[in-house]
């Protein structure tokens, strides 16, 4: 693909008239998009973070480095188009498609007896890596359920920042002028990357083409908030060509000034009616139920709710003016989850009863409730493999009914185990379809 069909494509990808998944085979293989003569963004594919290559006189600086699937190839584009030696990597945050090409430039350096490339990120990417120490088991388990892929392993010996920075810094290198911002917004460790006398911003995945990835349900922390602060920081400096962590490049000062424009303004309005409620002393399960992301944005082709979901967004603003608790007070304290199914499944009668009508909520689009009752029903009787197959079925109906790619893998495990338990037999384990890959974060 040569970049005047790459740029057509982009405009459809604009009208809506094409998705993601199109562009993202057409750059599967590896391609880099030239920004002028001396910058490039290497793409590998829309579910592999981006990077961003700029030659100096003191060598190339890279800025994220490709993810676990792709690096060789970023690193075959990038050498491709320059053979300088790497002389600064910049993490734009700590997760691993971004990070883990890192090891792949150690290697290069060493083999060339050439230094290794010096790597800047903020403060928070130390802390997270130690984190990620502390919870290998962990990742691994939330992340192949993110992603319906049993059996995932998350990688260990994540290469550490040479040097780490709080707020802000100003790097000149080579006689380029680069200056890095922290931001939270996915992450708490984001930071992005100005070149002044380019106009360009690489944004890191404060941008990436897809409603902001700030409510997954596994993950910690997540900040809405500041991830609007961050937008609108960035659209103050009226960037002229954007490099977004996930997907294709966006030139034009215009089209970068509406996509960090609309980025921020649908998460304001979340986090404004979230908040609005929540002094309104309203428990978390009414306000999942009040709020909702404006639908002008919703069809924006760079907003689509296809990976995330704004309602987990609200989950993650409750969670971070409010603790835990969510306004239920039987939620404090609760009882074990065994001991109230017997208890809801003697007064309707019986473990089928509960199953029966589980199954007919279902079976009218009312997917909500089934789930529900059918979850009181398998904890009521837990070695009731009727009960276990009626559960396989409403979440096959769960997942039909989700259009985020989070919440259909998350259905997708539970459908899984339930079939499973409904037919025990070794095939049941971790058989059946896998759902769609992805890397994001
Ligand atoms: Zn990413």
């Amino acid at each position: 693909m040569d970049l005047a069909a790459h740029d057509q494509l982009f405009e459809r990808l604009w009208s809506g008239e094409a998705a993601m998944e199109e562009w993202s085979a057409a750059v599967a293989g590896g391609f880099a998009r030239s920004i002028g003569d001396d910058v490039i963004a290497i793409h590998t594919g829309y579910l592999f973070g981006n990077a961003t290559a700029i030659r100096t006189a003191a060598g190339l600086v890279l800025i994220d480095t490709g993810s676990r699937e792709t690096a060789s190839q970023t690193l075959a584009i990038l050498r491709d188009w320059d053979d300088a030696p790497v002389h600064t990597v910049i993490y734009t945050h700590g997760h691993i498609d971004h990070t883990w090409g890192a090891r792949l430039l150690d290697a290069e350096a060493d083999a060339r007896g050439v230094a290794r490339p010096h790597i800047i990120a903020h403060r928070n990417v130390l802390r997270r890596f130690a984190r990620y120490d502390a919870t290998a088991e962990l990742n691994s388990l939330v992340m192949g359920r993110q992603f319906n892929q049993p059996g995932y392993t998350f990688p260990g010996a994540h290469r550490r920042p040479d040097q780490i920075y709080d707020d802000a810094l100003g790097l000149a290198i080579g006689g380029r002028r680069l200056e890095l911002t922290h931001g939270r917004g996915e992450t708490d460790d984001a930071t992005f990357v100005w070149l002044p006398d380019r106009r360009l911003l690489i944004s890191g995945d404060f941008v990436i083409w897809v409603f902001p990835n700030a409510g997954n349900p596994r993950k910690v922390q997540r900040y809405a908030p500041d991830w609007a602060a961050a937008l609108r920081r960035m659209q103050a400096l009226e960037p002229a060509v954007l490099v977004p962590g996930h997907g294709p490049v966006i030139m034009g000062a215009p089209r970068v000034g509406q996509v960090l424009d609309d980025g921020a303004a649908v998460l304001e309005s979340l986090c404004e009616q979230t908040l609005a409620l929540m002094n309104a002393g309203r428990s978390l399960n009414d306000i999942l139920h009040a709020v909702a992301a404006p639908r002008e944005f919703l069809a924006k082709p760079y907003l689509l709710a296809k990976y995330d979901d704004p309602e987990f967004v609200v989950r993650h603003i409750w969670h971070l003016y409010a603790g835990w608790f969510d306004g239920n007070p039987a939620h404090l304290k609760p009882a074990p989850a065994g001991a109230l199914a017997g208890e809801i499944a003697a007064l309707a009668g019986g473990t089928a009863r509960l199953a029966r009508r589980a199954e007919l909520l279902a079976e009218t689009g009312q997917t909500r409730l089934a789930a529900h009752l059918i979850e009181l029903a398998a904890a009521a009787s837990p070695e009731d493999t009727a009960v276990q197959a009626t559960r396989a079925a409403i979440y096959a109906r769960c997942m039909a009914a989700e259009t985020s790619l989070i919440g259909r893998a998350i259905f997708a495990t539970y459908q899984r185990e339930a079939a499973a338990r409904a037919s025990p037999s070794p095939a049941g384990v971790d058989g059946g379809a896998s759902g769609p890959i992805s890397r994001l974060r």
